[in-house]
């Protein structure tokens, strides 16, 4: 194609309210256009680049067997009711009415739709097992929309979802989209790492996310240095530097005054000197509305993600100080759960069978000491809540864990039976009995993916697009676009050789200056410039030069062979 055609409006500048890299790219390399806030419009350069990542994710889904659908965006809202996400999903859901004020639901995913269409097609376990993806546009009403392409009202993604019989052949599914998933992210030209996750609201039993490592992500990674371990912090674990104390004072708990004492260090200093690891934190949570006890080792944090894994509902926030004085009878600093029956009491396991533990008295100003958790305390549910630091030991090497940021760009769950029950996708087995099917669902986020690779691959003047998604593979730079000059005829030859070749190729016919056209196809980052100017023509070389690589002069005779085999080098082919 030709620049002087297209719509490339580049900007010298940085767009005021872009804040990471690569949306500034987007903006100024002319890929995209802001409507309003989380709202884009692909240009001519964006929607190439699109496609080609969405082409990579389409060959390897067919590749791993799974075959393409396409569902629709607009959703009627009661199969959101029928599998219990009209409520958990209610704020990411856009509703709109129609004429007769029947309410739909535009799709922020669609594990609803795709059972609801099972359900009524498959009823066999001979037409298992399936899997059937999109490639689609989601509305999510985001509560913060930003960085471009990164967290927008609607975007797209590739959503698939598999049916099995059987959980071992789930598992299967599972392994090949992982698989799948590797593979695509690689062709794209990302590093992703694949981290254990939790499964939030879509639910299920486990899931992997896979990650762009950046310091602009939104989502925090522990990981071994050697990468045996990594997990999103809202799931990581990691072994105890210090055991909990275990041995029993033998004595009753005892109350002390602790006057004006309302914090872990305050009562890890003198004249106390209880280690914080021998000491419970209590908090108080608001759970669905009703007071729970959480309870914590005094050196710890809680990590609400897994508060929410635990008790099943993200509907949950800290008691107010006065809540807490109704529902207790004293405030932060004095709480405790000894004794306590009428609230729910959760702790988390680095406490199970702690002994000779300080706590709060539940009366202010004092605490109680020698506290056995399973003598003293009605513990209700066990579950892991940490919040992992870096520096602890990895709980499969032991190794210090890291921690850095990342951008989320895909998403495997395995689901079990969490849809297909409540929307009834049943199938009779060889022995005639019906039963649900097994579900897993896997999300990429086409439009994130795309930003992600310019996150990952830029410098200071611009994207370095990969060979593989590059809206254009060469860009030819004619320096003096006079119509019957030598320059210009043999820019048009190569153009139209490369094209027939199926190059990519886009010719810069515009007539600018030298520097402007370099400085362009530099921003815009097409992987490899073909440079002819007058002076070196006569010589019979023109210049090749990769984008983010050094220039090269190259011969005319055999000019299409250096271009291709340049192109294979970028490749890495
Ligand atoms: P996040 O935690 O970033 O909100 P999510 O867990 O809600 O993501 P999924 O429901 O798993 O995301 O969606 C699958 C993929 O869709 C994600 O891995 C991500 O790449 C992409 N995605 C999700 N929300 C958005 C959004 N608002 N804008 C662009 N892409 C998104
Ligand atoms: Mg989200």
């Amino acid at each position: 194609m030709r620049w002087s055609q297209l719509l490339i409006p580049t900007l010298k500048e940085n767009p005021a309210d872009a804040e990471i890299v690569s949306h500034q790219l987007l903006l100024r390399a002319g890929l995209i256009r802001k409507l309003t806030g989380g709202l884009y419009t692909f240009l001519p350069l964006g929607l190439r680049a699109l496609r080609k990542v969405e082409r990579i994710i389409r060959e390897e889904m067919d590749r791993a067997g799974a075959q393409e659908v396409l569902m629709p965006a607009l959703q009627p809202s009661d199969i959101w009711q029928k599998s219990g996400r009209y409520e958990l999903m209610q704020d990411v859901l856009f509703k709109v009415k129609d004429r007769s004020r029947k309410e739909w639901v535009l799709g922020p995913t669609h594990e609803e739709v795709i059972t609801t269409l099972v359900a009524g097609e498959i009823s066999s376990y001979r037409q298992l097992p399936k899997n059937f993806y999109q490639v689609q546009t989601k509305f999510r009403d985001e509560i913060r929309p930003r960085f471009g392409l990164m967290r927008a009202k609607e975007f797209i993604m590739k959503d698939a979802y598999s049916f099995d019989a059987t959980d071992e052949g789930a598992q299967e599914s599972y392994r090949k989209m992982y698989a799948a998933y590797g593979r695509i992210f690689k062709r794209c030209g990302i590093q992703a790492i694949a981290v254990e996750a939790d499964t939030g609201v879509i639910g299920g039993k486990f899931s992997h996310e896979f990650m762009v490592p950046a310091e602009t992500g939104e989502n925090e990674v522990a990981y071994s240095e050697g990468g045996e371990y990594a997990a999103n912090v809202e799931k990581a674990t990691s072994r105890l530097t210090t055991p909990t104390p275990t041995v029993d004072t033998g004595s009753a708990p005892g109350k002390f005054p602790t006057p004006g004492i309302v914090t872990i260090e305050a009562l890890a200093s003198a004249p106390y000197n209880v280690a914080a690891t021998a000491q419970l934190k209590t908090l108080i949570y608001l759970i669905e509305g009703k007071i729970t006890l959480v309870m914590m080792r005094g050196d710890h944090q809680l990590n609400e993600t897994k508060l929410a894994a635990a008790t099943g509902t993200a509907n949950f926030r800290a008691a107010t100080s006065d809540e807490i004085f109704a529902a207790l009878g004293a405030r932060p600093g004095s709480l405790g759960a000894v004794g306590v029956t009428q609230h729910p009491v959760i702790a988390d396991e680095s406490l199970r069978n702690a002994a000779g533990m300080t706590t709060g008295a539940n009366e202010d100003g004092f605490h109680f000491r020698d506290v056995n958790l399973d003598r003293d305390i009605k513990v209700g549910l066990w579950h892991d809540l940490r919040l992992v630091k870096a520096g602890e030991p990895c709980p499969v090497t032991g190794t210090p864990l890291k921690i850095r940021r990342a951008i989320e760009v895909g998403h495997v769950f395995k689901l079990g039976t969490k849809y297909s029950e409540p929307l009834e996708a049943l199938y009779l087995d060889e022995t005639g009995q019906r039963k649900p099917l097994v579900m897993g669902c896997y999300g990429i986020g086409v439009t994130r993916t795309m930003q992600a690779v310019i996150e990952q691959s830029h410098d200071k003047d611009g994207i370095i697009w990969p060979v593989s998604v590059a809206p254009f593979t060469v860009c030819i730079t004619p320096l003096s676009v006079l119509a019957d000059g030598p320059v210009m005829k043999l820019a048009e030859e190569l153009y139209q050789k490369l094209n027939d070749q199926g190059i990519d190729t886009i010719i810069d016919d515009r007539d600018d200056r030298p520097g402007v056209k370099f400085k362009d196809s530099e921003l815009v980052g097409f992987p490899l410039r073909v440079g002819i100017g007058e002076k070196s023509l006569a010589k019979g070389e023109i210049e090749l030069k990769p984008r983010g690589g050094v220039m090269q002069p190259i011969k005319v005779e055999s000019a299409i062979e250096s271009i291709l085999s340049a192109l294979k080098t970028l490749s890495g082919i």
